[in-house]
């Protein structure tokens, strides 16, 4: 039979399970300056070596024999363009993070009427504040949240992005205030979608002012002191900068 280009990525050699095989495998393909590997789940480091270690993306057990070749040369490359080209060849590796289901909690049960609910309010606030531009988006009800009333959460490889909301804040300030957070959220989700920085500053504040959001709304649930800020989105972006 014919065999189509992604067919040829594909090589049959038993595929490596972990940093030991690994190891075995690249030095079969050459690695000669390394003394042990290790498997990372960092997904801004894709490979790197140092004091006779090499520390790989757990991603690339799967990758195919020409991009763990790349590997090699990225270590053991005469010239800078051997090696800026298996560079390449590493990044270009589509990893797959396996999702993590322990990040992200579903929504009980009881609480998918709160869900459906919140979601009308999304499609509804989208038309009247952000001209029906937002994407429509994920909510989750969230019984684990208890400083955050709201969280929006950029999207990732394999994840959606989505707008957590606290059941405890929904308990304890009711519809009205659960609302406005909804829409807080809403302005990271517009932030996000526009390329701004997802943060609470002066672009944040423009269109939180804009839509009707108080911009220094801070509210916390539980008391714990120096965590007044209520409202906290913390996702990797917001995170790589600080
Ligand atoms: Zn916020």
């Amino acid at each position: 039979h014919r065999r189509d280009p992604a067919q040829l990525d594909l090589d049959f050699a038993p595929r490596p399970r972990d940093a030991e095989e690994l190891f075995n495998v690249l030095c079969g393909l050459g690695l000669r300056t390394i003394r042990r590997c290790r498997l990372t789940r960092n997904r801004n480091v894709m490979v790197s070596f140092g004091g006779g270690e090499l520390r790989v993306h757990e991603g690339y057990l799967n990758a195919p024999t020409r991009v763990l070749e790349a590997i090699v040369t990225f270590v053991e490359g005469r010239t800078r363009a051997d090696r800026r080209a298996a560079q390449q060849l590493i990044v270009g590796f589509p990893v797959r993070t396996p999702r993590t289901p322990v990040r992200r909690e579903g929504t009980h049960a009881d609480d998918e009427h709160i869900v459906d609910e919140l979601t009308v309010w999304h499609r509804r606030y989208n038309m009247r504040h952000f001209n029906g531009r937002l994407r429509a988006i994920d909510i989750r009800v969230s019984r684990r949240m208890k400083s955050r009333l709201g969280h929006y959460t950029a999207a990732a490889p394999g994840e959606p992005a989505e707008i957590a909301i606290s059941l405890a804040h929904l308990r304890k300030h009711g519809w009205e205030e659960t609302l406005h957070t909804l829409l807080h959220e809403m302005v990271h989700q517009w932030q996000d979608e526009a390329g701004h920085t997802i943060d609470h500053g002066a672009t944040f504040r423009a269109k939180a002012r804009h839509v009707g959001v108080a911009p220094l709304a801070r509210r916390a649930l539980s008391a714990k002191p120096g965590r007044g800020l209520g409202f906290s989105t913390v996702n990797r972006r917001a995170a790589r900068q600080g």
